[in-house]
C-alpha cells in the first residue's frame, strides 16, 4: 500500500461521489432488491450492422471469439465505429464526468463516442445519458458512466494492450475499451447476458471484442497474461487466478467488499519484479461476483 497521492480536490470529489453512491444505490445493486430488474435482457432489435468494414467479420460466436493474429504478427488496422445519434446528450454526460475532475482527453473522447443508449433496455433509453447505473436484466446493471470512465483511466492502457474485463453485462465497458486497444477480452457468467452482449457488440461494429460465457473468477488463462484487468463486480478477495494472469507491469481495477457493505475500488499493480501492491481509490457499490450462472442448473 502506498499513500494516496491525489490532491485534496480529487479526494474531495471522490468523497462526494462515494457519498452519492452510498445513498443512491451506486454502480451495481438494484435500488430495491424486492423489485428485481426486468427478467429480460436488453433487446438487440433487428437493425442491420452499420455499413463499415469492421462489421464485416461478424461471424464470431459468443464462445468463439474472433480470431486474432498471433502476437507479434501484423494486425489489421482498427478504428472503433463512430456514432452521431444523440451526440448532444453524450456531450452533456461527458461534461458531468469532467465536473467530477476527470480530464484525461482519450477517456473523455471514448465516453463521447460510445452510444450508451444502444446498451440499455429500450424502455430506459431516455435515461441512457444520465450519470447513473441502469438495470439490464437478471438483477444486473450497466455501471454509472463516471465509474466506467474512472476505471478505464486507472487501467492506463497503452495502444495494443491486452485487456480482460470480468462482468461483460451489456458490453458497454468493453466497447469503451476498444477505443484504446483492439485486444479486448470480456467474460460474463449469466449466459443470456453474454449472448446478448456478444450480438450487440458485433451489430454495432465492436467486433474485435471477444466475449466468453464463464466464471471470471478463474480468468481466461488461454488468452493471458494481460496488461490490464478490469473487474466490474465485487469480490470479497481479489481472485488469485486474476493476479496470476496479470503481466509484470500490469494494472487491475477491482471493487473489493461484500454486497451489503461499503466496497472499495482497488487499484492493484504488479511491478516488473512480479511484486503486487494495491491501494484504495474510492468507495463504490457493485453487484457481487457470482460463482455460477443463475440461469443454469
Ligand atoms: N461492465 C458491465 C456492467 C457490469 S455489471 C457493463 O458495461 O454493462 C456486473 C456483471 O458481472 C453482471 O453482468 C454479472 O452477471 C457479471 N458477473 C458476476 N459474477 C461474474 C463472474 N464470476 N464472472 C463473470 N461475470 C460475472
Amino acid at each position: 500500500m502506498s499513500r494516496p497521492r491525489w490532491p485534496p480536490s480529487v479526494l474531495l470529489v471522490a468523497g462526494i461521489v462515494a457519498a452519492v453512491f452510498a445513498f443512491a444505490g451506486g454502480c451495481g445493486a438494484a435500488e430495491d432488491p424486492a423489485k428485481p430488474a426486468s427478467d429480460e435482457p436488453a433487446q438487440d432489435g433487428a437493425a442491420p450492422p452499420p455499413d463499415q468494414a469492421n462489421a464485416a467479420a461478424a461471424d464470431a460466436q459468443t464462445d468463439k471469439p474472433a480470431e486474432k493474429p498471433p502476437e507479434g504478427q501484423a494486425e489489421k488496422p482498427w478504428a472503433p465505429p463512430a456514432f452521431t445519434e444523440r451526440r448532444a446528450e453524450r456531450d452533456r454526460m461527458v461534461r458531468q464526468i469532467q465536473a467530477y475532475g476527470l480530464t484525461e482527453k482519450p477517456v473523455l473522447e471514448a465516453m463521447r463516442s460510445v452510444p450508451r443508449h444502444e446498451f440499455v433496455p429500450e424502455a430506459l433509453s431516455r435515461q441512457a445519458y444520465d450519470d447513473g447505473p441502469l438495470p439490464i436484466g437478471y438483477g444486473q446493471t450497466i455501471s454509472q458512466p463516471y465509474i466506467v470512465a474512472e476505471m478505464t483511466r486507472q487501467l492506463g492502457l497503452e495502444a495494443g494492450a491486452k485487456v480482460l474485463e470480468i462482468g461483460t453485462g451489456s458490453g458497454y465497458q468493453a466497447a469503451v475499451l476498444t477505443h484504446f486497444t483492439r485486444n479486448v477480452y470480456t467474460m460474463e457468467i449469466v449466459g443470456p447476458l453474454a449472448e446478448a452482449a456478444g450480438k450487440r457488440l458485433r451489430r454495432l461494429g465492436y467486433d474485435v471484442v471477444a466475449v466468453r460465457h464463464g466464471d471470471g473468477y478463474e480468468g481466461w488463462p488461454e488468452k493471458g497474461p494481460f496488461d490490464a484487468i478490469i473487474v466490474t463486480c465485487a469480490t470479497g478477495q481479489i481472485p488469485p487466478p486474476l493476479i496470476k494472469q496479470l503481466k509484470a507491469g500490469g494494472r487491475m481495477v477491482i471493487p473489493v467488499g461484500g454486497p451489503f457493505s461499503i466496497q472499495r475500488l482497488m487499484l492493484v499493480v504488479k511491478d516488473e519484479a512480479g511484486d503486487v501492491s494495491s491501494r484504495s481509490l474510492m468507495a463504490v457499490q457493485f453487484v457481487p461476483l457470482l460463482r455460477r450462472d443463475p440461469t443454469r442448473d
